[in-house]
């Protein structure tokens, strides 16, 4: 092929994927997704309740009435089942849940008829009254020094999972009372009467208790008369229940003509509202489903090539079990796209939409497109303006596509979410908070990626290896020259750009067989010539880092045993005192960078690499270097058989 062909190739592709756009664009009504969004929020989908299972039927049927195949998959829910290396849970009920003050004054605190996130998820049946003890926020042993807690109420702004293990597990406290609000960096919340999400786990052993949440106004009042030398005496009802029941997959299928599969996935859990997240996603993932199946029924779009399967879960969870029990179909899924949190007004949540780029382990096709798309999308904005922000991320976690991305399932799905979001895991993120216009433009983006990928073929890909080899020369360009300026070990982090370019120019193949020779050697030659008149490139130094950690982590090469992300929590019962203490200092210190480098560091275990090695890819891709979290991290996966610690 010569070069003008292909150019004029090029161009015909990004005609015929701003022709599907268009038709997308067109079927795609904001409007209807938010009225889903309306008609979701209604359920308290607390994952594997009566509830979700409600919100589950409610997104079945409507899939039906769209005229999809649908069907609902029920997995256990209870104690002693694992999906992989994920502890599945029981099932959990209130009917009631009502705190009332009676000392020093007597009021009502918290009622979870009026506002479901008034009780701590899972709380524990109870009745009775009972002290409230001030913590201020209760996670260092020292503060529970000399503290009697049994049969009393703690009143505490920290980590309630930690607070749980001293101040139930330990000290024998009957329950909790929670008035914090979460911080989010970059972002002032300024959520006066918001109430946190909050909720317990239970995988089993653990010593059971109840709370409530209240709203830091409140907390503050209380607060204020217990540090005034006021005794303070409640008197807490919750009816609640567990039992071994089960949680719900809802599974759709627009059919194409091969057994291969796009996936597009939405977490349909979380308290009643909760309508960003993931109301917003859930409903976004139905019109998209209804836009498609229509376009295609009516003939304005082909039958695809690849059938596209939707998938409502409950987060994370609902994944897990998902992709376990269809463990054989997995290298039939080409790709993914996870959307959560999707629909925020953008004024009013003070959110940016961001495509959150697949790991570095797994370097694939779909992350470009998905850019792609979002710019193209960003590019109608009136006259010529966008009409809203976007931009791009590196792979953060925190949601499904975290197992769906890691390379033992291999099915690269990056995220589309609107982050951060004042209203975050709070009682206000109501509908108000979903605007419309935003939903229509993330389906677009959606249904153009899902439909695209179905259909894509020989011309499609060689489009998307141009595509991508742009966006790699960019990326190559701005590296160079910022680590030029910093001028550290430039070398190294080329190196490993250039590897990832080629890997995700060959994962193409998952979609054609077509030509690659070409563009890698332009991908290779470009890298060269970009490098050619950086100085002092060859006596570039790489200063040694040498601590015990490090050394530590040259001995061990871990092995995976399980496929998909392993998190440390479910597994915290089965830890010593000792590790599980050591463990939260690391947790207290890392916060929610966790959330990618534990599954980092698995993404990059293949058995042959060492730890060290591991530390090196993680450090490149987040710039966080952590020897010691991730030695300890795989120790202890090493300590509860859950991973394989080879020591040389
Ligand atoms: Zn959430």
């Amino acid at each position: 092929m010569t070069l003008a062909t292909l150019i004029e190739m090029v161009y015909t592709l990004l005609e015929m994927f701003r022709e599907i756009m268009e038709a997308v664009g067109e079927e795609f009504s904001g409007l209807a997704a938010h009225r889903y969004v309306g008609e979701i929020i209604q359920y308290h989908r607390l994952q594997a309740s009566p509830g979700y299972r409600r919100a589950a039927e409610h997104a079945y049927q409507k899939l039906l009435d769209f005229g999809l195949e649908a069907e609902i998959l029920s997995y256990p829910a209870r104690e002693g089942v694992t999906f992989w290396a994920q502890p599945s849970f029981q099932e959990w009920e209130a009917r009631e849940g009502v705190l009332h003050l009676l000392e020093p004054e007597g009021r009502k605190l918290a009622d979870y008829r009026e506002i479901k996130l008034s009780l701590i998820q899972r709380s524990a049946p109870f009745e009775g009254e009972a002290e409230i003890v001030l913590l201020e926020d209760g996670l260092e042993v020292e503060e529970y020094e000399g503290l009697d807690l049994t049969g009393k109420v703690v009143l505490t702004k920290g980590d309630v999972r930690r607070v749980r293990y001293l101040a139930v597990e330990k000290g024998e406290a009957a329950g909790i009372i929670y008035d914090g609000i979460k911080e989010l960096p970059g972002l002032e919340r300024h959520l006066d009467n918001a109430l946190q999400y909050t909720s317990f786990w239970w995988y089993g052993g653990e010593r059971k208790c109840f709370g409530f949440v209240l709203s830091p106004p409140e907390g503050e009042r209380l607060r204020r008369s217990i540090k005034g030398g006021s005794v303070a005496k409640v008197r807490a009802e919750v009816i609640s229940r567990f039992w071994d029941g089960s949680l719900e997959v809802v599974s759709a299928l627009l059919p194409g003509e091969s057994d291969e599969e796009v996936v597009v996935v939405a977490h349909l859990c979380h308290p009643q509202w909760s309508a960003n997240d993931n109301a917003s996603g859930s409903a976004t993932l139905l019109e998209v489903a209804r836009s498609l199946h229509r376009l295609t029924h009516r003939g304005r779009l082909k039958k695809p090539n690849r059938s596209i399967r939707f998938l409502l879960v409950p987060e994370l969870t609902g994944t897990y079990a998902y992709l376990a029990a269809h463990e054989e179909r997995l290298p039939k899924m080409i790709a993914g796209l996870n959307l959560d949190m999707v629909g925020e007004s953008q004024e009013l949540c003070g959110s940016t939409l961001v495509v959150e780029r697949l790991p570095g382990s797994t370097p694939a096709f779909s992350g470009d497109l998905l850019e792609r798309l979002l710019e193209a999308v960003a590019d109608t904005g009136a006259g010529g303006y966008p009409s809203f922000r976007y931009g791009s991320t590196p792979f953060s976690g925190g949601s499904d596509h975290i197992i769906l991305s890691d390379p033992t399932v291999g099915i690269p799905s990056p995220l589309l979410i609107q982050w951060p979001d004042r209203f975050y895991h709070t009682s206000l993120d109501t509908q108000d908070k979903v605007d419309p216009k935003m939903l229509a433009r993330v389906g677009k983006v959606a249904g153009t990626y899902a439909y695209f990928l179905a259909l894509a073929e020989r011309e499609e890909a060689t489009w998307l290896a141009w595509e991508m080899l742009t966006r790699f020369k960019e990326r190559l360009v701005r590296l160079v020259q910022e680590e030029r300026r910093a001028g550290r070990e430039l070398s190294k982090k080329v190196g490993r750009l250039q590897n990832q370019g080629i890997a995700g120019l060959r994962s193409l193949r998952r979609l054609a067989d077509i030509e690659l020779k070409g563009l890698e050697s332009e991908l290779s030659s470009f890298t060269r010539r970009e490098l050619k008149d950086v100085p002092g490139l060859r006596n570039e130094e790489v200063k040694p880092r040498e601590n015990e950690w490090e050394e530590e982590a040259r001995r061990l090469v871990p092995r995976r045993l399980y496929k998909g992300p392993i998190g440390v929590t479910p597994h915290l019962r089965r830890l010593g005192s000792e590790e599980r203490e050591g463990w939260w200092r690391l947790e207290h210190r890392y916060g929610n960078a966790l959330w990618y480098l534990l599954p980092l560091t698995l993404y990059w275990a293949d058995g042959e690499r060492t730890l060290h090695e591991i530390v090196d890819l993680v450090e490149m891709e987040t710039g966080k270097r952590a020897a010691e979290l991730l030695v300890t991290y795989c120790r202890t996966l090493a300590d509860l058989d859950l991973l394989h610690l080879l020591e040389r």
